[in-house]
């Protein structure tokens, strides 16, 4: 893998659309190589790498690795010797009764969203402590703050990211490395897709803004936490319009 040793480089997870594809465009906009996974959209984060080393002159690896399971983020980290910047954005939600869930269901959404963040945070730190210094921003959700009906799972692995942010920023100060999460209210992604259009616009008019959030906003926060001081860590930002 040629991530050119210390060029700036970022790791972003779940990058094949969304929130994760326009913080790989800001991020490459701003000069930092970049490692990026998905699971089973492959094809389509090879487009989005391919582009954006044509039009920002980065180098850009796409791999398919599920955040999930630990041996595939092991993998991705194999051949790093640097890290700057983790993004762990990669995140399913799961719409329905909690008395219809299945444990499995449950462990996947738990896995996606929360232990995800786990299984790069413990591979990144250790390389970002080697130059001293470091930047893991996590995509979080307003439903972890305040819980979601029919979304015990995401909320509860949301609620988690938040709680895994403070303690890790805590625990990572002393060594120069910020840690902190974007709690996100409706961002217009595919995410969405599930709600009818009349279900959206019941949404859109709680928000004071008056309109869903775009991901190239998500992306503008992630590249100002990384410009910010590293004395400001451990925050949960939202962004949401005021919604919450
Ligand atoms: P999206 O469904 O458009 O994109 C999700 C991305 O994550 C895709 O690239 C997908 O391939 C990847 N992904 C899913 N499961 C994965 C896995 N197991 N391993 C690796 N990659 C995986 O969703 P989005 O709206 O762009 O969401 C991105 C993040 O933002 C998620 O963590 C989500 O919870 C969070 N978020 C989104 C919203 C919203 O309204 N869209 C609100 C709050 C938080």
């Amino acid at each position: 893998m040629n991530t050119r040793k210390n060029a700036p480089l970022a790791l972003v997870t779940g990058a094949s659309r969304g929130i994760g594809k326009a913080i790989a465009e800001a991020l490459a906009e701003a000069g930092y190589h970049l490692i990026l996974t998905c699971s089973h959209t492959l094809p389509d984060l090879q487009e989005v790498a391919a582009c954006l080393e044509e039009k920002y002159g980065i180098t850009c690896t796409a791999m398919a690795a599920d955040a999930s399971e630990p041996a595939a983020i092991e993998k991705v980290f194999a051949s790093l010797d640097h890290l700057d910047v983790l993004v762990n954005n990669a995140g399913i939600s799961y719409i329905g009764l909690l008395t219809d869930m299945s444990v499995e269901e449950w462990q996947h959404v738990l896995n996606t969203n929360l232990s995800s963040c786990f299984y790069t945070s413990r591979l990144a730190v250790p390389l970002m402590l080697l130059k001293h210094s470091g930047r893991i921003i996590n995509i979080s959700s307003v439903w972890g703050n305040v819980g979601a009906s029919m979304e015990v799972a995401y909320s509860a692995s949301k609620g988690g990211v938040n709680s895994f942010t403070k303690a890790l920023a805590k625990e990572l100060a002393p060594s120069n490395i910020q840690v902190n999460a974007i709690s996100c209210g409706v961002i217009d992604t595919a995410m969405n897709h599930c709600f009818s259009p009349e279900e959206m616009n019941a949404l859109r008019e709680e928000i004071p803004a008056d309109r869903l959030g775009q991901p190239e906003e998500v992306a503008k926060l992630v590249l100002q936490l990384i410009q910010a001081p590293t004395y400001l860590t451990g925050q949960i930002l939202t962004l949401d319009g005021g919604w919450q």
